[in-house]
């Protein structure tokens, strides 16, 4: 508990003594430009920054276990790039977008977007334990509307009762798993009693910015409504810590299996080596790393875009050294709101009369004939065929 003294200033020792509670973590969060100023040793465009996000833009909320994960005097430090801003937030790249998946255009109901025929996301709460920089809904989270009531979701789930061919529905925010337990439940709840809904998923990055958020209480509220999917979001393995380390394994041991969705973000873990010991630490404690994201293009984050190049090279790079069960897909949400499209480096070399040439991981071509295919397909002949 000691190391989040360091964030926790002005807080009596007698409340320190609950810092291993999340509501503590939430009541403590770091949400000021002097809050931050008195944690770390900030660079002026760090000073700017905080100053310019108190007055426009995505707010700051930093929980003090977060913060604790982060480098007290080195700006370029991968935890803190996610969470302090800076003045190059107020920079507009040529492409960036105030929604860039295009979530407006595609509600179907309040708090509700639509943008495949079987699955929808619920945004339940503008709230977030930590408000990220790269947010692809920094227009709305933060925005002090606090969790949604029943209420006001139930347009939205009269629509997924409406149309039977959704299947899987994605409680989403803000942070769903910021929210008090029970709403939570209730929420989960009027979604599991609709009879076509097969999947609930849960998009959190509670285990990570909040782990202790993971508690039996909330084990025990989310538990009879399987099949429940855990979507979180590491970025790097300096936040897969003993404390992550054991919120992951209490979802696991409950039941839930938990995907990871890592964004590609320049100066935070746009290499390969950073890459690799992130999804070999969360194959570790059994997170799956499902996608790694082409950053969207949302206004003002250029600065820790990548470009699909350069993602496309790390990709290629991590081929053959990470397992399958490691390696996730490479996915670009196209900007506009228009689908996830999967990102491949190129391994056909030549295609065409029934034979691939492939190229393998080490740079090896090799070719693959397909099966015959109806009478007079001579397979025997394009398998012998010099190239
Ligand atoms: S936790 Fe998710 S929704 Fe919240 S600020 Fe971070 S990326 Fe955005």
């Amino acid at each position: 508990m000691s190391r989040y003294l360091v964030v926790a200033q002005g807080v009596t020792s007698s409340e320190l003594t609950n810092a291993d509670d999340w509501r503590w973590q939430l009541r403590n969060a770091v949400t000021s430009a002097d809050g931050l100023a008195r944690a770390l040793v900030l660079t002026q465009a760090e000073i700017d920054g905080a100053a310019r996000s108190e007055r426009e833009g995505l707010p700051i909320s930093i929980t003090p276990y977060y913060l604790s994960l982060a480098s007290h005097g080195d700006a370029a430090c991968p935890i803190r790039m996610q969470c302090v801003p800076t003045i190059e937030e107020a920079d507009a790249s040529p492409g960036d977008l105030d929604d860039p998946l295009g979530e407006v255009a595609h509600e179907a109901a309040p708090h509700l977007i639509q943008r495949y025929p079987d699955r929808v996301l619920l945004l339940a709460t503008d709230r977030c334990a930590v408000y990220c920089r790269f947010c692809t809904r920094s227009r709305m989270v933060g925005d002090g509307g606090g969790a949604v009531s029943l209420e006001q979701l139930a347009p939205a789930l009269d629509y997924v009762h409406a149309h039977p061919e959704i299947r899987d529905v994605i409680i989403s925010g803000g942070d769903p798993l910021a929210m008090a337990t029970d709403r939570l439940e209730r929420i989960v709840s009027a979604v599991r009693r609709i009879p076509t809904v097969e999947t609930i998923r849960l998009a959190t990055r509670v285990p990570v910015t909040l782990p202790m958020r993971i508690t039996d209480e909330l084990l025990r509220a989310l538990r009879p409504h399987h099949p429940l999917w855990i979507m979180t979001h590491f970025n790097h393995p300096r936040e897969v810590t003993n404390e992550a380390r054991a919120a992951c394994e209490r979802l696991a041991d409950a039941g839930f299996p938990v995907m990871n969705q890592t964004v590609l973000l320049r100066g935070v873990n746009d290499s390969a080596d950073v890459l690799e010991a992130l999804f070999r630490a969360l194959v570790r404690v059994r997170v799956r790393p499902y996608y790694l994201l082409q950053a969207d293009p949302v206004k003002g984050t250029g600065h820790l875009r990548t470009t699909i190049d350069e993602g496309l090279a790390i990709v290629a790079s991590l081929q053959g050294r990470l397992s399958g069960i490691a390696l996730p897909k490479f996915i670009c949400d196209t900007p506009g709101g228009f689908g996830k499209v999967p990102l491949l480096p190129d391994y056909v070399v030549h295609r065409g009369c029934g034979r691939t040439t492939l190229k393998t991981f080490r740079g090896r071509e090799v070719v693959y004939v397909d099966p015959p295919r109806g009478e007079g397909d001579n397979a025997a002949e394009r398998a012998t065929r010099i190239p």
